[in-house]
């Protein structure tokens, strides 16, 4: 039978979780909805010194914001397997069970180092010009640990409360295969693999120890991590094997890397030119805070649909999915091995998608708080309308106010460089006749200011130009369709606007 479908996600709470841990879960996620399984959130916390306060909430914070909600874990409930918490776990005695296990059968064994004698092992073997020094099935011929110590006296030592690790035995020459759904069939000496603690001297397991006891204990069916843990898993399917669990051990996917937008490294927290963070971080050892997408302007469905796309593609060219569409069609062997290249163009484009598909009624109630900053509370039909042209021009709702600012405020002046350059061509006589016309009407809507305009061009016996109006009487060369506008901002506006900004130009551009 198939096992039931039971991934996890398992971040160690050791800063604000980045785009690319979200993209983690995502995967698991979405793959957990495909198969009607189940999706676990557990807080991978043994490593105390490296613990930081706020991210456990702050993770949640940023799944929920997204819509990746788990249905067992930290925060979203308790399922039968809880504590989901390794340091709640730990006190259970589980993971000192496993590891008693393996020391039993003679896979790991206790090592008694201190940290001097390890440095000096360390300086020993690069001055033996050893490339990646480590502690392994060689060296540990010459380190103090139950495998070259006497019986008694690790037995004293033990008895005495000496510190000490305990570390997995790895084999000298052995070759270690396994298979990633994304990545196939991999093949590693075990002379590669250092022997890796299990548990640390304060009794807490190591990641490597405890991650392997919690997937078996919780029945994940795969395991879906990020490309960095790809080096530990032939430790990790030794650990399987030592346990005699190889045939319960979870199936691997180790997804691509997030690369920067040059395609060089992976992002960095640091960068600058877009957030990394799905929503502002304030790490409690720094003193500024990161941005997030979610204060930039970022719909959640824009941002989990960009991330779907870094490393994974439906095999249809879709780029625009709904969660459920992407649920559907995903697959891990759909996912690419070579880094993603992160492209924060097309993550504003992938806004303004969601934005444009938004109601003006949507629109409106997103951008009204915005606008009551600035002093404005419009009525919800103008608001409605404002909404439905800017739309077309921006990203973000956070970018409504710019765009359409001089329909609220007179422009304090004009683009000179339009009318610098276009002035040469026409005159003031024109625009008079467009505001004569203009000031006649007695309805005001978008299509007879259209007919309005085009009956002053016939007047004008040939083309006026559009442009100058929209600075005449918008101060901007660009922006929203200017009819529209124009009905939007109502007769009187228009008409005082053209006034004043003809007076302007007659004084400054008039032949
Ligand atoms: N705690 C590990 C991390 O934060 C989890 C790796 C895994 O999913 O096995 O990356």
């Amino acid at each position: 039978m198939e096992k039931r479908v039971r991934v996890r996600f398992a971040p160690s709470p050791t800063g604000g979780l980045h785009m690319g841990g979200v993209r983690t879960a995502l995967f698991n996620y979405l793959f957990a909805k495909k198969h009607g399984g189940d999706f676990i959130l557990r807080i991978e916390d043994t490593d105390q010194n490296r613990f930081v306060e706020g991210a456990e909430q702050y993770i949640i914070d940023a799944l929920t914001w997204c819509g990746i909600q788990p249905n067992e874990g930290v925060g979203f409930g308790d399922g039968p397997y809880a504590p989901y918490r390794q340091s709640e776990r730990k006190e259970t005695g589980i993971y000192k069970k496993y590891a008693d296990q393996l020391i039993a059968a003679g896979h790991a064994y206790y090592a008694f180092d201190t940290s001097e004698e390890l440095d000096e092992m360390r300086k020993r073997l690069e001055a033996a010009k050893v490339v990646a020094p480590q502690y392994n099935s060689v060296t540990r011929q010459n380190m103090r640990n139950s495998l070259t110590l006497g019986e008694d006296e690790v037995k004293r030592l033990l008895e005495s409360n000496a510190p000490y690790v305990v570390r997995l035995k790895v084999p000298r020459n052995e070759e270690i295969r396994f298979q990633d759904i994304i990545r196939g069939w991999v093949v590693v000496n075990s002379s590669q693999v250092d022997d890796k603690v299990l548990l640390k001297s304060d009794g807490m397991p190591t990641y490597h120890l405890a991650h392997i006891v919690d997937d078996i204990e919780m029945k994940i069916s795969h395991a879906v991590r990020g490309e960095e843990w790809l080096p530990s898993a032939p430790a990790h399917i030794l650990i399987y094997r030592y346990l005699g669990l190889e045939n319960e051990m979870p199936q691997l996917a180790h997804l691509p890397l997030i690369l920067n937008p040059d395609g060089h490294g992976k992002i960095s927290k640091r960068e600058a030119r877009f957030p990394v963070f799905p929503l502002s971080w304030q790490d409690p050892r720094e003193h500024t805070p990161y941005g997030g997408y979610k204060e930039a302007g970022y719909y959640p469905e824009a941002f989990v649909n960009i991330l779907a796309l870094l490393g994974w593609n439906p095999g249809n060219n879709k780029e625009l999915m709904s969660v459920d569409e992407m649920a559907t069609l995903f697959e891990f062997e759909r996912v690419s091995k070579s880094g993603a290249k992160f492209d924060p163009e097309k993550a504003k484009w992938f806004n303004q998608q969601y934005l444009k598909a938004k109601t003006d009624a949507e629109l409106a109630g997103s951008f009204r708080p915005l606008l009551k900053e600035k002093g404005y509370e419009p009525n919800e039909s103008f608001l409605k309308e404002y909404c439905r042209l800017v739309k077309e021009k921006v990203q973000f709702v956070n970018d409504f106010w710019a765009q359409g600012r001089f329909i609220f405020e007179t422009p304090e002046k004009l683009d000179e460089a339009v009318l610098t350059k276009k002035w040469k061509e026409t005159s003031a006589a024109t625009y008079t006749l467009v505001l004569e016309k203009f000031k006649a009407l007695h309805t005001w809507d978008i299509p007879t200011v259209t007919a309005c305009f085009h009956e002053a061009e016939t007047a004008n016996g040939g083309k006026i130009d559009m442009q100058v109006l929209r600075v005449l009487v918008t101060g901007a060369s660009g922006g929203p369709q200017l009819f529209d506008t124009l009905a939007l901002m109502g007769k009187d506006k228009v008409v005082a606007r053209l006034e004043s900004g003809l007076a302007l130009v007659l004084t400054n551009f008039e032949k």
